[in-house]
């Protein structure tokens, strides 16, 4: 291993071995994390992992050693957390998700980032592709009981997406081609409207959708900007975005 290769090492830190593997749908793995370091993690609903899927490989950029992938599922006491990883891209995470085996060792970290569940809302309207599936479920499982969601969690495949950890379906699904802004925001035109008390939005994934609805929230419907929450996962233009 390079000195760069143990500084990222140092980066990144904690280590688990997978101890589940699972294929939700043709394009998405559920992996589960199982190590020491999960049962002293800080966990925050809404946080993800910088995992060093490139880290021993020589042969891969050191641009392309880490990637993004949101915390699911946690339980501390067992010392075990879920993702879920969709191969959409064919870059290196989704390479290294299709080849990972149980008993493999993953080095992580946990981040807290800024794309946390709020509470402080009455109801939610929540957008997203199948990449940001599983961090919407975590955010609407820690929104608190008896809010009012509202869901557009689209693919291009509808048969890609995959229920809640615990089973359940509380989002609504749609076939979408990527980038489906106009689709998005005429559906919103309805929706929006039936939204009660003080609403908040989540938007989550292709970076092209989180910046036109981000405008459509503010320029068209006034909302403040500290109730639209946006968070782009990834870009056309670029690899691996955290
Ligand atoms: C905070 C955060 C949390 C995230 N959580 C998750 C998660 O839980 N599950 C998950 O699957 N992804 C998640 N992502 C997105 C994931 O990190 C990116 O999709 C990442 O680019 C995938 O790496 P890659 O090596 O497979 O592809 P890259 O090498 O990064 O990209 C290769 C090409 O594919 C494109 N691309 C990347 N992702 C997608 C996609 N989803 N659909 C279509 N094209 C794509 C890129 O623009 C690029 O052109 C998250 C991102 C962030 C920032």
């Amino acid at each position: 291993m390079s000195i760069l290769e143990k500084i990222l090492k140092s980066v990144v830190l904690n280590e688990a071995s997978i101890t589940e593997k699972v294929a939700l749908s043709a394009s998405v793995f559920k992996i589960r994390l199982q190590g020491d370091g999960i049962r002293k993690t800080n966990f925050i609903p809404g946080s993800f992992l910088r995992m060093g899927i490139g880290i021993g490989k020589e042969d891969v950029a050191m641009k392309d050693k880490i990637r993004s992938y949101s915390i699911w599922n946690i339980n501390r006491s067992e010392g075990f957390l879920d993702v879920a990883i969709a191969t959409h891209s064919n870059g290196i995470g989704s390479e290294w998700v299709k080849a990972c085996k149980v008993g493999d060792t993953v080095y992580f970290k946990n981040k807290k980032g800024n794309f946390l569940a709020d509470d402080t809302a009455d109801s939610y309207i929540m957008v997203g592709d199948l990449s940001a599936l599983s961090h919407l479920y975590m955010i609407n499982r820690n929104i608190g009981k008896d809010k009012q969601v509202a869901s557009i969690i689209y693919s291009q495949q509808k048969s890609e997406l995959f229920p809640d950890i615990d089973g359940g379906s509380p989002f609504d699904f749609y076939e979408l081609e990527q980038n489906p802004s106009d689709e998005i925001i005429a559906k919103l035109k309805e929706i929006v409207p039936t939204l009660k008390g003080k609403k908040m939005a989540y938007i989550a994934g292709d970076s092209r959708l989180c910046v036109a609805l981000n405008q459509f929230f503010r320029n068209e419907l006034n909302w403040e900007t500290k109730l639209i929450k946006t968070k782009p996962f990834w870009n056309p233009e670029k690899k691996g975005l955290e």
